[in-house]
């Protein structure tokens, strides 16, 4: 008889929700974890104060969900203890630090793209799917903090958003948006101001899930390489890059309306992903997480600081310049 050797794995819902349950009032606020953006939260009270908007979130994340689970499970590589063994221990690394349930990491096979995400729904374990070209382009370090970052994701219930945001933004599979009963009639009263809201949250989202990766790394240098990587493939030009000099060129950029070009990105520029790592490097909460990082001579900013500070620039239309 063949033993399968994942038999042994509890990936059960069941085991993720009870993991979950019992260290989740660790490092919360209100619901909220203590290290998340609060521009974040801010948008996400905005597009739930949309009439008809929640609603329509969970319809989405209903039909989209499995669907996409489903796609993944059966075009990607399940992680486990005997299937790429080093990276199904930087996800328990990874849950554990946070506390939240182990999710299921897929490897899909891509050569050509450098990406990881997340689905996340109510009634099912999340899975975290990353392309192979990641792990042939990043270091184990990097690795692991793009699993920490997406593991952000989840502990902030970033979800049910993400699958609205997806079909708002029409980056989802087109075959799993026609399963949505209504969808077009949704859509017609989707506005340019709705879109860019969406395009807005989930850019000072990722600036949450960089400070999740950040939290979960081994080292605090691995955060800002890797972000380096994913934006331009490479993080060896950016290893001198003067970050005084680059906030004065964001604070010109920010006074002119070439702004607005961020706007249906949806990501911030990724220098100034580096810039908001740099914040959170500096900030308090990052060092409860991490007390053997604290050194005696640092001299650290509260959240509500360091998130003032990430705000006026991240926010696209802000105008406030980021040094005075
Ligand atoms: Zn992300």
């Amino acid at each position: 008889m063949q033993i399968n050797p994942t038999d042994d794995v509890d990936i059960s819902f069941k085991n993720y929700v009870n993991t979950r349950q019992k260290s989740f009032a660790t490092h919360m606020i209100n619901g909220v974890p203590d290290y998340s953006f609060s521009l974040d939260f801010k948008l996400r009270q905005k597009i739930n104060a949309a009439p008809g908007m929640f609603q329509f979130f969970k319809a989405v994340n209903k039909y989209l969900v499995p669907y996409m689970k489903q796609q993944y499970n059966l075009s990607c590589i399940a992680v486990g203890p005997n299937q790429y063994s080093d990276i199904y221990e930087m996800g328990q690394e990874c849950a554990r630090k946070l506390g939240i349930g182990v999710p299921q990491i897929f490897v899909q096979p891509d050569i050509a793209v450098l990406n990881a995400f997340t689905y996340a729904s109510d009634d099912s374990a999340p899975i975290i799917v990353v392309t192979s070209e990641l792990i042939e382009r990043l270091t184990p370090g990097e690795l692991k903090t793009v699993i920490g970052h997406e593991c952000g994701h989840i502990h902030n219930n970033h979800g049910i958003y993400n699958a609205a945001g997806s079909v708002i933004l029409n980056t989802a599979t087109v075959g799993a948006i026609a399963l949505i009963p209504g969808l077009q009639q949704v859509l017609k009263f989707v506005t340019t101001g709705v879109r860019w809201m969406f395009y807005s949250w989930i850019r000072a989202a990722e600036v949450t899930c960089d400070r999740a990766g950040a939290i979960c790394s081994n080292c605090i240098e691995d955060v800002s390489r890797t972000d380096a990587k994913l934006g331009f493939g490479g993080a060896k030009s950016l290893e001198h890059i003067n970050i005084e000099e680059y906030i004065k060129q964001i604070d010109q950029m920010m006074a002119t309306p070439v702004r607005f070009l961020e706007m249906e990105r949806t990501h911030p520029l990724t220098a100034k992903r580096i810039l908001a790592n740099k914040v959170f490097e500096s900030c308090d909460v990052l060092y409860t997480w991490r007390p053997e990082w604290k050194m005696p001579d640092m001299n650290l900013i509260s959240k509500e600081e360091a998130d003032k500070r990430c705000e006026s620039f991240i926010s696209v239309l802000s105008k406030k310049k980021t040094i005075d």
